[in-house]
C-alpha cells in the first residue's frame, strides 16, 4: 500500500458516502466498505436506502433518519456516537450528501465538536453534467435549485444572468419550462444551455442549444425524469449597447407588466451594463 492509499483504513468519525445517481454499479468499493463497517448509517429514507444496503450486504446496528426535516434533530445523537468512537456513515437518497441534500449541518456540527470527518467521493449529478456539457469547465458555479418564487428567485436569476462562470442548476421536470422561460428573460434567448437528463440511467440524454430552442424542446417532449441545466457564462455583449437599446429593453419589460425595479434588474443583467446607467434611463421617462 502506498502512503497515499487509504483504501483499507476506515477511521472512526463521520463519513459522507456518495451513492449512485442512477446506475447502481457506480457505488465505489470503498463506499461499500465504509457502509459495511459503519455501526450506524444516517439516511433520508430507510426503505430507499435499505435496498442499497441489502445489495452490498451492509447490516448496521442502526439506521437514523436524517432528511431535510430531521437532520437537525439527529445531530445530538450522532455526536454522542462519535464521542464513543463509532464509524457513522451518512448517505442521501442519491449522489453526494450535502449537495442539494442533507449533510451540511451534520458535517458542520461534527467539525465544531472536534470529531473527524471523512468521505468516499463519488457520483454528483452536477459534476457529470458539467463535464459532459461541452461548456467551459475551468470555472463553474453550482447554484443548486433556484428558489421557487418571489424576489429571492428574481435576485438569483439576475445573478445567474451575470455570472461569468459556467452555471449549473438542478430542476424538477415539472418546473423545467417555467425556469427556461425565466432564464430567457434574464439571460437572453440566445444564450447556450445544455439539458442533461437521467444521467447514468437507461434514458440518459444531453440536449444542447439556445435557451429559446430549449423552451420549444421542453414544450414538445413533456419533460420527465431528473434534469441538470448547464448554462454558458455571460459574455460581455459584442454589440454596442446604446441608450436607445436600453430604453427599448426597458419598455418591452414594463409593457409586459414587470415593475420598474425588476425591469432595471433584468435589463442590467441581460445587457451586461451598469445598473446606474439603466436606472438613469428608466427614471428619465
Ligand atoms: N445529492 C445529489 C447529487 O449529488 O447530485 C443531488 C440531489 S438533489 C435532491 C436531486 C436533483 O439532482 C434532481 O432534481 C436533479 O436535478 C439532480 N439529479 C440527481 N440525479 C440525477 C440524474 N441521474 N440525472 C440528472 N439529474 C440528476
Amino acid at each position: 500500500m502506498s502512503n497515499s492509499d487509504t483504501s483499507s483504513i476506515i477511521h472512526a468519525g463521520l463519513w459522507l458516502v456518495a451513492t449512485p445517481i442512477g446506475n447502481l454499479e457506480d457505488l465505489s468499493p470503498r463506499a461499500a466498505a465504509v457502509l459495511c463497517a459503519a455501526s450506524v448509517i444516517c439516511c433520508e429514507d430507510t426503505r430507499h436506502s435499505g435496498s442499497l444496503l441489502k445489495r452490498i450486504g451492509a447490516s448496521p446496528e442502526r439506521l437514523i433518519v436524517a432528511n431535510d426535516h430531521t437532520e437537525h434533530d439527529a445531530i445530538e445523537e450522532v455526536l454522542s456516537l462519535l464521542a464513543g468512537g463509532a464509524v457513522v456513515a451518512f448517505i442521501s437518497d442519491a449522489g453526494t450528501p450535502a449537495i442539494s441534500d442533507p449533510g451540511e449541518r451534520m458535517v458542520r456540527a461534527a467539525i465544531a465538536a472536534g470529531y473527524p470527518v471523512h468521505a468516499t467521493p463519488g457520483p454528483a449529478a452536477f459534476v457529470m453534467a458539467a463535464t459532459l456539457s461541452g461548456l467551459p469547465t475551468s470555472r463553474i458555479a453550482f447554484d443548486g435549485f433556484l428558489p421557487r418564487s418571489g424576489s429571492e428567485r428574481r435576485e438569483r436569476l439576475t445573478e445567474v444572468a451575470r455570472e461569468r462562470r459556467t452555471i449549473v442548476l438542478y430542476e424538477a421536470p415539472h418546473r423545467l419550462e417555467r425556469t427556461l422561460v425565466d432564464l430567457a428573460e434574464v439571460c437572453g434567448e440566445d444564450r447556450t444551455i445544455v439539458l442533461a437528463r437521467e444521467l447514468t440511467k437507461l434514458h440518459e440524454e444531453f440536449w444542447r442549444g439556445s435557451i429559446c430552442d430549449a423552451i420549444t424542446h421542453a414544450r414538445t417532449v413533456e419533460p420527465r425524469g431528473e434534469y441538470v441545466l448547464i448554462i454558458a457564462p455571460h459574455e460581455t455583449a459584442q454589440i454596442e449597447v446604446t441608450d436607445e437599446l436600453i430604453r427599448e429593453e426597458l419598455s418591452n419589460r414594463t409593457s409586459r407588466g414587470l415593475s420598474k425595479r425588476d425591469s432595471i434588474d433584468e435589463v442590467t443583467a441581460a445587457l451586461g451594463v451598469s445598473r446606474k446607467r439603466v436606472y438613469a434611463l428608466a427614471v428619465e421617462s
